[in-house]
């Protein structure tokens, strides 16, 4: 097995990383949502590599990620009024926007689908690898598909070295969880993923903001899903984590009454474990710092051997919205609410 080059932050990883996707390669690059798995989003061939370096369904569209607004005209046959809002709000950041896809997007690179998702990354190296390569980069989260997705360059090398060329270490990410998804619909947004950009904050383009059923619930077998992602199990770590919904003294509580002395507590300030004695991951206080650390304290609790958890409930509105949904999946789905 070879092994994967991690290169530091400077011009010539961003040349290094450019040449290597204008070839046809894979590479790890940093955003500020989580890192990615890049290629060349018109090249199939290169497009393929992503998804057997991840492990990743065929069904299971890649986001495009842009440098500039006016490269999205190519590879859309139509850009809504509201897109276009959002993205003078919203762009560069995490928001990334579905529209009917053009011929230049292959099949491959859109999971089946005539829609693909565009964004435009506030990363600075991730724009000027984008620049450099001369494409639209089709990039997911470089994670083996199941696993948490990778905020660090080092999480990148655990999941992908020996499947990959390269990762450009970019340091850890800022946001920490995937961007959001949307889609439109008549003179309204659809929320298919929640993240960093909040449903209060698209309320701000327009009132019409809808949640979808997916965001919040495990979807049924036979369920119409509207963002493949939401089939599939996801960020799981090995260790069955239950969410208690509750307010701090509650948990507490809670935890006193039930836990073993081996679980593992996640929580969010030192009053959620006064007078506990179990291992302990500490996400802040704070939707943002619990945003930035989920995905790390989720490898954590592997690297911890841990075979329960107990995890206090994110807030449900904001950038918390996010963090519960993903949450929600690492728990797959169970709740209990005191
Ligand atoms: P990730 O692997 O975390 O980057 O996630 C990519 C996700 O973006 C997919 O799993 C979908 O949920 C969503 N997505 C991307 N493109 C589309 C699309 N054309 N239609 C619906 N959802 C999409
Ligand atoms: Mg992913």
């Amino acid at each position: 097995m070879f092994e994967t080059k991690l290169l530091g932050i400077d011009e010539n990883s961003v040349n290094t990383a450019a040449e290597l996707i204008k070839a046809g390669e894979v590479v790890g690059i940093p955003t500020e949502t989580v890192y990615g798995l890049g290629a060349n989003a018109f090249d199939e061939e290169a497009v393929r590599k992503i998804f057997a370096a991840k492990g990743r369904p065929a069904d299971n569209p890649l986001i495009v990620h842009v440098s500039d607004f006016d490269e999205i005209s190519p590879l859309v046959t139509e850009i809504p009024a509201l897109a276009k809002k959002c993205a003078e709000k919203f762009w560069p950041g995490p928001l990334t926007m579905i529209m009917p896809k053009s011929d230049k997007i292959p099949m491959v690179t859109s999971g089946g689908l005539d829609t693909v998702g565009i964004r435009m990354p506030s990363n600075k190296i991730a724009r000027a690898i984008i620049k450099a390569s001369g494409c639209p980069i089709a990039a997911p989260s470089a994670n083996l598909s199941g696993s948490p997705s990778p905020t660090t360059a080092q999480h990148v090398f655990a999941d992908m070295n020996g499947r990959i060329p390269a990762i450009v270490d970019g340091g850890a990410c800022g946001v920490g969880v995937e961007s959001t998804v949307i889609s439109f619909e008549g003179d309204g947004i659809r929320l298919l993923r929640p993240g960093f950009v909040s449903v209060e904050d698209l309320k701000e383009i327009t009132e019409n903001v809808l949640v979808d059923k997916g965001v919040l619930e495990m979807l049924g077998e036979g369920a119409k899903v509207m963002s493949p992602g939401m089939k599939y199990k996801h960020y799981a770590p090995k260790a069955d984590v239950t969410i208690i919904d509750g307010s701090s003294h509650e948990f507490n509580a809670f935890i006193k009454a039930n836990a073993d002395a081996e679980d593992v507590v996640m929580h969010f300030t030192d009053n959620d474990v006064s007078g506990l004695s179990q291992r302990r991951i500490c996400l802040g206080a704070t939707d943002e710092e619990q945003a930035q650390r989920l995905f790390d304290a989720l490898r954590e609790l592997d690297e911890m051997g841990a075979k329960t958890v107990y995890a206090r409930c994110p807030r449900k509105t904001g950038v918390g919205l996010a963090v519960y949904n993903r949450l929600l999946r690492a728990a797959a789905f169970r709740v209990i609410k005191l």
